[in-house]
């Protein structure tokens, strides 16, 4: 199987089973630097939609794909940035749901959702889930250090419109950070601001990848629990991963078209090639550390993959 460009997968998805990615964003374009972001601290900060790829090229690709027959439970759009940046979105999610009967989610910061347009351009999608990880401006800045055109309420009025405006599924994702926003306070300003909006779900997360920032902790199990019962949420870390999966034959290059797009750690690389009859595991690791196109964090003792 060649390696693609812009699709990428299948990954487990804790939320959705097995999803195909497809990123329309270069690497590291964002409105947003959050400081918990597992790639990074944002190189292109840009609130501007351009279309970064061909819409064309995308979809001839994704088609490419689709000729491996390689099963899966949902396509997903989710940039190694932010992709309502992508001007074409709306064509993309159209072209994309005339080719699978897999439903189509999009994974964003929601921040362009305040865009008339760019609300318009995800009416088509099965499933969108935006972030939000604060109640007001200053928390907003602190954890999602946005592009200096966007403001808190903004974000906030332009969620609240398309919820009432979209039909397909909307799931909302807070990222619960030690001594940041893992309070009973934040949690109840956080459930008042939610109850202005219509969503179906609302996932409660924590930075287990290597965050942008080395001051980014995880809270604790009871802050979590806090966090789901005042907020009526679903624990992300909870849902059980289906494990990583690839067509590629030759298990490191299988590994490596993996990390381009999605970190894994020591365990999981472990647990798939031994899953593709690999038992090598302390050399295959040592080959990924000598590698000068990975990137190797060590996080809690996690060692994290990453391309860099
Ligand atoms: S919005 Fe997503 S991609 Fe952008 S900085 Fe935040 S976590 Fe990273």
């Amino acid at each position: 199987m060649k390696n693609f460009k812009y699709v990428f997968g299948p990954v487990p998805s804790r939320r959705m089973g097995i999803s195909i990615g497809i990123s329309p964003i270069p690497k590291g374009h964002c409105n947003f630097s959050c400081i918990y972001c597992q790639l990074g601290r944002t190189r292109c900060m840009t609130n501007k939609r351009e279309e970064f790829f061909s819409c064309n090229d995308l979809i001839e690709e994704f088609k490419e794909y689709l000729n491996d027959e390689i099963n899966f439970d949902v396509v997903t759009i989710v940039g190694e940035g932010e992709p309502l940046l992508y001007k074409d979105l709306g064509i993309l999610i159209k072209k994309l749901k005339n080719m699978t009967d897999k439903p189509i989610a999009v994974i964003t910061n929601g921040a362009l959702l305040s865009d008339p347009s760019v609300r318009n351009d995800l009416k088509n999608a099965d499933i969108v889930l935006p972030s939000i990880d604060a109640c007001n401006e200053e928390m907003f800045k602190k954890i999602n250090r946005p592009h200096g055109n966007i403001k808190f309420d903004d974000v906030v009025e332009g969620l609240k419109i398309f919820s009432k405006e979209y039909e397909g599924q909307l799931w909302l994702e807070t990222m619960i950070i030690k001594n940041i926003n893992d309070n009973k306070e934040f949690f109840i300003n956080l459930k008042n601001l939610l109850s202005t909006i219509n969503y179906h779900r609302l996932y409660i997360n924590s930075p287990v990848r290597p965050p942008a920032e080395g001051f980014v902790e995880q809270p604790s199990k009871e802050s979590i629990k806090e966090a789901i019962s005042i907020l009526e949420g679903i624990s992300i870390d909870e849902l059980v991963s289906e494990g990583f999966y690839s067509e590629v034959k030759d298990d490191y290059e299988a590994v490596m078209s993996i990390i381009k797009r999605h970190p894994m750690n020591q365990f999981e690389i472990k647990s798939f090639i031994e899953k593709r009859g690999n038992s090598n595991t302390e050399e295959f690791l040592q080959r990924l550390d000598d590698d000068d196109n990975i990137e190797v964090i060590n996080y809690k003792n996690y060692y994290t993959y990453r391309l860099k």
